[in-house]
């Protein structure tokens, strides 16, 4: 957590978080309205989590247009319904794109790596590389990369856009090895994941299953002191989220076992069609929710809003995200 700034957002926040402190039943919805400013104008946002150095850098965002079936199970008029009832503008869905830098034991690790501006991420993404400058962390001094899943939008920030080349070469990058071997499988090419996995398979084979600096690692595997991976298939078939340990908290970085809480935190039976297993995807968002909530976790998504980390309280048949206060 961090100093407190008194300003009327952080009241709004911080009411939000006495209900989630007491343990309130009273819905806390209202605290999207806080949310609804979108992304920090400098492009990241630093919290210190016991002895961790947490940065969330912006990498930019998708404005993603209302289309029935983006959620299989919610209409068009239910979305937008969601998006206001969070204080959010119901004009486009927001598909913030976050990379996660942690200083832990003076190694500076990136959790995935974003879109490197590949053009289907849309004009607004690709922008990792100027929030890093912003933020004072110099990309030749991250020593590890732990990567969540391979879709474009973690991993093409690793690879130059027209060359393929590697962004960061001197890096270790962790990869979760059921989701490599899953991408490497031959029938992969043929199958339709939709638009912005296009060439996704041919382009792992070309880039991270070739690179000498990545090492595939099964299973809910200790990465680096304090760190965990732990299984969150569904969305993927591989994917991992990640567990860190400092002074006594806990900070769980889940990537994409949910997109936007104000979706599919407050309604996490609706299933995004952006998951290759939609029904496992939910088993994994509530399973991961409520490890959170049992274990006092701070807990933070790729495609939240920022500030991106926050703590998670039951709301009704959900839960509600309470953004902590940078
Ligand atoms: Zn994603």
């Amino acid at each position: 957590m961090s100093v407190f700034h008194v300003s009327r957002r952080d009241l709004v926040l911080s009411a939000a978080g006495a209900y989630a402190a007491f343990g309130l039943t009273k819905s806390i919805a209202f605290i999207g309205a806080a949310q609804a400013q979108g992304l920090p104008d400098q492009g990241f946002l630093k919290y210190k989590i016991g002895d961790l150095e947490v940065t969330s850098l912006s990498d930019g965002i998708s404005e993603a247009v209302h289309r029935e079936g983006w959620i299989r199970n919610a209409t068009v008029a239910q979305t937008k319904g969601a998006l206001r009832a969070a204080g959010l503008s119901d004009a486009f869905v927001p598909v913030p794109f976050t990379v996660m830098a942690v200083r832990t034991r003076g190694r500076l690790v990136l959790i995935d790596s974003g879109t490197g501006g590949f053009p289907i991420y849309g004009p607004k993404a690709g922008l990792l590389a100027k929030s890093m400058a912003a933020a004072g962390l110099d990309p030749k001094t991250v020593k590890t990369i732990l990567v969540s899943h391979l879709h474009g939008d973690h991993i093409y920030g690793l690879m130059d856009k027209d060359t393929n080349a590697q962004i960061f070469p001197e890096a270790e990058i962790i990869v979760p090895a059921e989701e490599l071997k899953w991408w490497m499988q031959p029938g992969v090419d043929a199958l339709d994941l939709g638009p912005t996995r296009v060439g996704l398979a041919a382009r792992i084979r070309a880039t991270l299953a070739t690179w000498k600096n990545v090492r595939p690692v099964a299973g809910e595997a200790e990465l680096l002191p304090d760190v965990h991976a732990i299984k969150a298939y569904g969305h993927s078939p591989g994917q991992m989220t990640h567990l860190l340990n400092s002074g006594g908290k806990q900070l769980l970085l889940t990537a994409d076992v949910s997109l936007l809480p104000a979706l599919f935190a407050k309604h996490p039976d609706w299933q995004g069609s952006l998951d290759q297993d939609p029904a496992i995807a939910v088993e994994t968002r509530k399973r991961i929710f409520e490890r959170a909530i049992a274990d006092k976790a701070m807990i933070a998504g790729t495609h939240w809003i920022m500030p991106n980390i926050g703590t998670l309280s039951k709301d009704g048949n959900g839960y509600a995200f309470v953004p902590i206060t940078a």
